[in-house]
């Protein structure tokens, strides 16, 4: 049996970090929960620079070393600098969450192909982008944590919504996941993802307004815990797949949904 150990195996202090679309919503509280632990962080943005530099201030408030990069991750060119920027400015990357992510719905037989092919950019080549040219620097020092969200709509499909396209980009990166952590074990490095559930980001609050009735209906009362999840309630199992705590951990898919998907 381990012996008992005052050792935190949480810490992330001198580690680094990217957080892609961390200006707002689950990427902000995820990049302000990897800086509690002590890893400096680098808020990526598409297009909102203000928010992420009130990120920047919310993380050096609390003691944290962070700084804001714009880069749109559909973007190869991007990518490439976001990463060659990251190495610049904090010498390394132990950790890299994919969190930027959008959703177009809509009805299958009417949905236009370039709706579909924007998700997928964003979603999809988005976390293969980053995951590649951020992977390729994690080899190079044999060490790493990838962390992708994905989405309960990887495993099931929602209902009333329709979003076949979302559904499937998810799913797409749940098994990007599996595949990068076949890939990369013999370099050490780490690849999970967590498939959230309803979560109350100002996305959800505005489909709460406009459809109050189905959000009660399917999203509360769809978990068996009754309600939507809060944000910060996705920084542990973040906080424990980027650090030493989940070593033995790769490959997996962490649900948190309040129990939505159980029936
Ligand atoms: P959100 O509030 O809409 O925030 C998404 C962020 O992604 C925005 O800050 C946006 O940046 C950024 N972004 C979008 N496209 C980008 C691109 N091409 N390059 C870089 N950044 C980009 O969404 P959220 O609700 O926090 O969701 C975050 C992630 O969790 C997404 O992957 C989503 O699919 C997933 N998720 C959410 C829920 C939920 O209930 N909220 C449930 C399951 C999974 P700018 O603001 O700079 O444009």
């Amino acid at each position: 049996m381990a012996q008992a150990t005052n050792k935190n195996r949480f810490d992330l202090t001198g580690r680094v970090a990217i957080v892609t679309g961390a200006a707002r919503g689950i990427g902000k509280a995820l990049a302000i929960g990897l800086a509690e632990e002590g890893a400096a962080v680098v808020v990526n943005y598409a297009q909102a620079a203000d928010r992420a530099a009130e990120v920047v201030k919310e993380i050096e408030a609390i003691g944290g070393r962070a700084i804001a990069i714009k880069a749109d991750v559909s973007n190869e060119a991007d990518v490439a600098r976001l990463t060659a920027e990251t190495i610049t400015a904090f010498g390394q990357i132990d950790i890299l969450v994919n969190n930027a992510g959008i959703i177009y719905p809509g009805n299958a037989e009417d949905y236009p192909l370039d709706s579909w092919r924007k998700t997928m950019a964003t979603n999809l080549d988005g976390v293969f982008l980053m995951s590649r040219d951020v992977g390729r620097h994690m080899i190079s020092r044999r060490t790493g944590s990838i962390i992708t969200i994905g989405s309960m709509s990887g495993r099931i499909v929602n209902w009333p919504f329709r979003h076949a396209a979302y559904n499937v980009s998810k799913a797409g990166v749940h098994m990007l996941t599996k595949a990068l952590a076949t890939e990369w074990a013999e370099h050490n490095i780490r690849v999970n993802a967590i498939a959230p559930g309803y979560i109350r980001t100002e996305l959800t609050d505005q489909v709460s307004k406009e459809h109050p009735d189905v959000v009660n209906q399917y999203w509360e009362k769809g978990a068996v815990q009754g309600r939507i999840g809060d944000v910060d309630e996705l920084i542990g199992a973040t906080v424990y797949l980027a650090s030493d705590a989940s070593s033995f951990t790769t490959g997996e898919i962490i649900t948190i949904d309040g129990g939505l998907t159980l029936r």
